[in-house]
């Protein structure tokens, strides 16, 4: 067995594709890392076309390319060894009042859209937790927020444009191409780079937000719903120690701006915080968006970290693993079993829920979902060596992980964890036939076998 089988067999080849490059020339690319700083991005090559007819040209005559979003993923979704394409010039918004759509160019951040919008009248329906990712690149990931019946950030898309492996421009919709829609959603960048997205909008609402400190898990156990359910959208924190959760953020969405909220002392004999939480214990919580409920916008409100301000700790790693809501809180006291190993390594996880969709490859196609997420200290080798051991706890749980967070999970493991897998890559060979926009990430989760 060669080095690489090794690696691919024992789910570690995944993750050595992550680790940074180090080489001479590190430092004259350190611009070319992702946001944490954990990957350095295999090529120095990075095209920024001002315009879809020069992004056209550029497909038309590369051998392999990979699109850039703003650099937000963990792993090596995004990485190229040959060429990248960022479209953060192609940045128009336009509101469609009639049809209630937002249609975003490729390189529009929520933090960009949010506020645009909200001045309109109008909101999205759920942020994740921060909001300066691009709206692209958190859909091709299946990025989420919260919330029992909210479904991922990439649920609202209506319609998609993207350039194909020949330099064409291709347009769907969920209305017309309902058969492959489903499809081009969560791409995984793999389809082509889309240059404009359209996306469902509502009426602008307000956000009220309050935490309470230390929820027991056996109160958790026996009041899941009510506790997810209790608000709009609902994240739970622990450092797995003490059987409980550090935190819980319950984020409730106003009838009207006047509406006032009355928050209990105890919640499930939570106690209400006095002051404004980091989720990071000791953290100082600046950045945080408004709490002890204190209506906001919903761009305010919705996402954990405010607009500009540095989100969760920033020099950090993160890994998230999606499973059926319905085994939450068997998955939960799996994950709680290696406490001892994971919180000397872990700044803190989140818990969270999404509705189900139908989106081929999204982490909750067709499952409600419960989210584990770990933000780990940046310690690449000791999570190297817990992230099977979680991946293990939670087997028989078929986890999905999240496509921009860290995992080590192999390809024949994953792979039967998305029903319609071969859907997409027959979808992926109808506008890239010759893999021009596949890369490591891709060969290695999606095409092992
Ligand atoms: C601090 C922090 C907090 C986070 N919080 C959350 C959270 O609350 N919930 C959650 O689910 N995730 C969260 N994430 C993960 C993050 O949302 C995803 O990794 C997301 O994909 C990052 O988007 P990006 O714009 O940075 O894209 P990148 O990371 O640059 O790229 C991601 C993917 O999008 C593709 N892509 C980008 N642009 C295009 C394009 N124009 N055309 C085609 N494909 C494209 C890339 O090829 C790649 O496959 C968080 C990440 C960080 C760093």
């Amino acid at each position: 067995m060669d080095k690489r089988e090794f690696l691919k067999t024992t789910g570690a080849f995944v993750a050595a594709s992550m680790l940074p490059h180090i080489d001479a020339n590190a430092e004259a690319a350190a611009h070319r890392t992702n946001w944490s700083g954990n990957l350095t991005y295999s090529t120095d090559n990075l095209q920024t076309p001002a315009s879809v007819d020069e992004l056209q040209k550029i497909v038309k005559s590369s051998s392999h390319l990979r699109a850039l979003g703003s650099r937000h993923s963990f792993n090596s979704i995004a990485d190229s060894r040959y060429e990248q394409v960022s479209v953060a010039h192609l940045n128009d918004t336009t509101l469609d009042e009639a049809a209630h759509t937002v249609t975003v160019g490729g390189g529009v951040t929520y933090a960009q859209l949010a506020p645009w919008l909200t001045q309109r009248g109008y909101a999205l329906h759920n942020l994740a937790s921060l909001p300066g990712v691009t709206v692209i690149g958190a859909c091709s990931t299946a990025t989420h927020g919260s919330g029992l019946h909210n479904g991922n950030l990439a649920t609202p898309v209506a319609a998609i444009e993207f350039v194909s492996a020949d330099g064409s421009l291709v347009q769907l919709s969920r209305d017309k191409d309902g058969d492959t829609f489903p499809g081009a959603v969560v791409s995984l960048g793999a389809l082509g780079v889309v240059t404009r997205l359209t996306l469902d909008v509502q009426p602008a609402y307000q956000v009220a937000q309050s935490v309470y400190e230390n929820l027991n898990f056996d109160e958790l156990h026996n009041n899941i719903d009510g506790i997810f359910g209790a608000g709009y959208s609902v994240s739970l924190f622990t450092d797995w120690q003490h059987h409980r959760a550090t935190q819980v953020w319950i984020k409730k969405r106003l009838a009207n701006a006047n509406e006032s909220i009355q928050w209990p002392q105890l919640f499930y004999n939570a106690t209400l915080a006095k002051q404004k939480m980091h989720p990071i214990t000791g953290h100082p919580a600046e950045s945080c968006t408004d709490q002890q409920g204190i209506p906001g916008p919903w761009y305010d409100r919705l996402p954990h970290f405010r607009i500009g301000q540095t989100p969760s700790s920033g020099h950090e790693l993160q890994t998230e693993y999606l499973v059926p809501y319905e085994h939450a809180f068997d998955a939960i006291l799996a994950v709680e079993k290696l406490h001892d190993q994971i919180t000397p390594h872990l700044f803190v996880t989140e818990l969270r829920t999404i509705a189900a969709d139908n989106l081929w490859m999204s982490t909750a196609y067709q499952r409600q979902s419960l989210a584990i997420h770990f933000t780990w200290k940046p310690e690449w080798t000791a999570v190297r060596a817990i992230l099977p051991r979680i991946e293990a706890a939670l087997a028989t749980f078929d986890p999905r992980p999240h496509w921009g967070k860290l995992f080590t999970v192999p390809s024949m493991q994953l792979e039967p964890r998305y029903a319609k897998l071969n859907d997409f890559k027959a979808l992926v060979n109808r506008y890239d036939p010759q893999g021009k926009f596949r890369n490591d990430f891709l060969s290695m989760n999606l095409y092992a076998g």
